[in-house]
């Protein structure tokens, strides 16, 4: 019977082409109900009796044979489509990463820490103190009285009668002293505040560093090698120490301090205003009364103290032109100093 070899060739042709979304077609068209191996079975109804059997034979082997490429074929699809969803997902380990950022300390964290390791290994102590504070502590007890020109309204953040925000770090001096008895040798870092507008130098929220020795002996001369060793170890070993007559309530004598301009070593430039010298704060020998409010006899017992602020010493050291910089979170800014 030709059809059964006519229909085996066009099997032959079709698959060769065979899709895999065609699949289901093919296979409905050969070996579907309608499809041409049942046209040739109906064939087999007219042929004769004697060639059925033999006839009938061909037709079930194609059967099969058509039956069994499909099913290969069908395998083969569900493998290539297999492998193709594994390299899809598969990871390539070639691509570069997405790298996470690593974070790094702000700047004036950094030189506090810088501070904090030259005091330490000049044998001071690290003393902390509350922000909000009592009006005994940030004034009477440093020998700032009532009616001072200092407790001004205008320079002073209350929070109530009694409560304010520290305008200084000399608090802690008073609450050290209270609890220690000398020798005391010790710096406190913190933040400050006051009511100042803000401009390219002031901020209403700053740091300071404190800084008390008490004992027996304790002069003027020791303030000044404290604060030039400091200043030498900051700034480098050139940099010269100035101290100028001045007056602040909890220190006798006392001393507006200042530093040789590190920019142009002295000579005279923009950020020194053509005088050499950066002032730096203050500084004195405790004042009597102060020791005597936390109890420790001034005939005895001598002392002296410094407070620097720190924006100031980072602004020096590493050029920056204006103090508001240091609260902007401006990253540009932040990761010069990474
Ligand atoms: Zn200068």
């Amino acid at each position: 019977m030709k059809e059964i070899e006519e229909v085996r060739i066009e099997f032959e042709e079709k698959i060769k082409k065979l899709k895999p979304e065609d699949l289901k077609k093919l296979e409905t068209y050969f070996l579907g109900r309608k499809g041409k191996v049942a046209y040739l079975f109906e064939l087999l109804r007219n042929i004769p009796a004697k060639e059925k059997r033999e006839t009938g034979q061909q037709i079930n082997e194609l059967k099969e044979y058509i039956e069994n490429r499909i099913l290969q074929y069908k395998q083969l699809f569900e493998e290539e489509e297999q492998q193709e969803k594994l390299l899809k997902e598969s990871i390539d380990i070639t691509v570069p990463g997405l790298k996470s950022e690593f974070g790094y300390l702000h700047i004036l964290s950094m030189v506090i820490k810088e501070i904090e390791e030259i005091f330490l290994s000049m044998g001071f102590d690290i003393m902390t103190g509350p922000e909000i504070e009592s009006d005994y502590y940030n004034f009477e007890a440093l020998n700032i009285p009532e009616f001072h020109p200092a407790r001004d309204l205008q320079d002073t953040f209350y929070l109530s009668q009694k409560l304010l925000l520290r305008t200084q770090t000399s608090p802690i001096q008073v609450r050290t002293m209270e609890v220690q008895k000398p020798p005391i040798r010790i710096i406190a870092i913190g933040k400050c505040y006051r009511r100042d507008a803000s401009d390219s130098s002031h901020s209403p929220i700053f740091h300071q560093i404190e800084g008390l020795v008490v004992d027996k002996n304790v002069s003027f001369a020791n303030l000044k090698g404290t604060l030039l060793e400091f200043t030498r170890q900051m700034f480098g070993k050139d940099t010269k120490v100035r101290f100028s007559p001045s007056y602040f309530p909890f220190v006798e004598p006392g001393a507006e301090t200042a530093i040789s301009c590190v920019i142009c070593k002295g000579k005279g430039c923009r950020v020194c205003k053509q005088s050499g010298w950066l002032e730096m704060g203050g500084s004195g020998m405790v004042h009597p009364n102060v020791l005597k409010n936390v109890d420790i006899d001034p005939e005895k017992f001598q002392g002296f103290a410094f407070g620097w602020g720190i924006e100031r010493i980072a602004m020096i050291k590493y050029s920056i032109p204006d103090i508001r910089m240091f609260l902007q979170n401006d990253l540009r800014f932040l990761e010069q100093f990474k």
